[in-house]
């Protein structure tokens, strides 16, 4: 990420800076003690191996390992010294690694927690949402598509805003994803390129467009599913479908409507809410603010997936 780099550049030249100036100190004092006695040469040559000490963590490349500069660097008010640790941590979490298993699903926390998700942005609606979360503390998941790449930066926003990024197939078109086992992974890698971009790494979480319980796939490619839900595990990824839907995936529904489905939650004290980031979904922006203030009012956090999230499977029917 771009950020990120100016920020290990600005970090490193800091720190540079630093022994530097720690170095021509001392060098100055012992040219100043040796000059006594004639032996000014030796000055230089120390203060020659105090400078050194600036590039001994550096690598091949001239830039400086992330610990070594957290360690070393005085907090500053423009650059939290915690950023990189945060950020590492959330990358080592949500990152996509094949080795890790991904093969559970109750993680279930013993606190009622809303998963809000988001499917189908990024659009002209995404920051609407990204302000509403974080008018009431709330953070959501966000599984995008790349049908509007002039919103594409507002995926990088959202992660930065504390939210989790997945993925929701690049063309959403089911002709399309689920014409083969082969394309829908094509196009999984085409929509893991544009997070990537913006996040810097690709993620394990996945949604299908439809949900692994979708029938359209069968009119495509009968069985589909029954192949892609194990092999997307196989691979390291989790797909997440959802227990509570504000019914706004089909034609435009009232805020009322939206707000009552979206609090139907019967039991479940783990929640992952079904919503559309698209252009035509202004109601569901328009219904947050309700639905946020309904769930924390009967004591609901609002939190964004981890791997510790429960996860919730609908049975495949292809
Ligand atoms: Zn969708």
């Amino acid at each position: 990420m771009a950020e990120k780099s100016d920020k290990d550049t600005r970090r490193a030249t800091r720190r540079s800076d630093a022994r530097r100036g720690a170095g021509v100190s001392l060098a100055l004092a012992v040219v100043g003690l040796l000059a006594v006695v004639g032996v000014a040469i030796a000055a230089v040559s120390y203060a020659s191996s105090a400078n050194a000490g600036s590039g001994e963590a550096a690598s091949p490349d001239g830039s400086i390992p992330r610990e070594v500069v957290s360690d070393q660097v005085a907090p500053s008010n423009d650059v939290p010294a915690s950023d990189s640790t945060d950020d590492a941590a959330r990358q080592a979490d949500l990152g996509l690694d094949p080795t890790r298993a991904t093969d559970w699903l109750d993680h279930s926390n013993g606190e009622k927690t809303v998963y809000l998700t988001f499917d189908d942005g990024p659009s002209e609606n995404t920051e609407k949402v990204l302000d509403i979360l974080d008018k009431y503390g709330a953070h959501a998941t966000f599984f995008v598509t790349g049908m509007k790449p002039n919103y594409y930066d507002m995926i990088g926003e959202a992660y930065r805003r504390g939210n989790t990024i997945g993925m929701h197939t690049f063309t959403h078109d089911y002709a399309t994803c689920y014409a083969s086992v082969d394309a829908y992974f094509a196009d999984l890698g085409q929509i893991a390129q544009v997070v990537k971009d913006q996040i810097g790494y690709v993620p394990y979480l996945v949604r299908f467009p439809g949900g692994s319980s979708n029938t359209v796939s069968r009119s495509y490619c009968p069985g589909i599913m029954s192949t892609l839900a194990p092999e997307l595990l196989a691979r390291g990824y989790q797909y997440y479908d959802w227990n509570v839907s504000s019914g706004d995936g089909g034609g435009t529904l009232p805020v009322d409507e939206l707000v009552a489905n979206a609090t139907s939650y019967g039991n479940f004290t783990n929640v992952i809410l079904l919503c559309h980031d698209s252009s035509p979904k202004t109601t569901t922006v328009e219904a947050l603010p309700q639905i946020i203030e309904y769930y924390q009012a009967q004591g609901f956090v609002f939190k964004a997936i981890t791997r510790e999230t429960v996860v919730v499977h609908h049975g495949i029917q292809n």
